[in-house]
């Protein structure tokens, strides 16, 4: 990360100054963290619950080798119920050219 880059939130902010980091959730993944337990969760930052879903799905498991589903769920804060997100994980062809030489 460079300091092109929110500390907090991990969002591209460029140069600028006037950066708002976007609301902070609470996110964990039921089948392998524990909902009841703090210290196994994730922080996520999005508008709204499935944007904070999105993003912690692509921060912790974009590098997942091949497609998978995650559930993760989302709370705005302690007190608030646990909003349930289906993720699914694509990976999408790449392709890039290379020079060689001439004929
Ligand atoms: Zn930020």
């Amino acid at each position: 990360m460079s300091e092109f880059y929110c500390k907090n939130c991990g969002q591209y902010k460029g140069v600028s100054r006037d950066h708002e980091c976007p609301p902070c959730w609470q996110a964990v993944r039921p089948d392998y963290g524990d909902p009841e337990d703090e210290s196994t969760f994730y922080k996520a930052f999005g508008e709204e619950a499935e944007d904070a879903a999105l993003e912690v799905a692509e921060r912790k498991f974009s590098d997942w080798e091949y497609p998978r589903d995650v559930e993760i769920w989302v709370r705005q804060n302690p007190s608030a119920e646990w909003l349930k997100f289906e993720i699914t994980v694509e990976s999408v062809p790449s392709f890039s050219a290379s020079p060689v030489g001439v004929v």
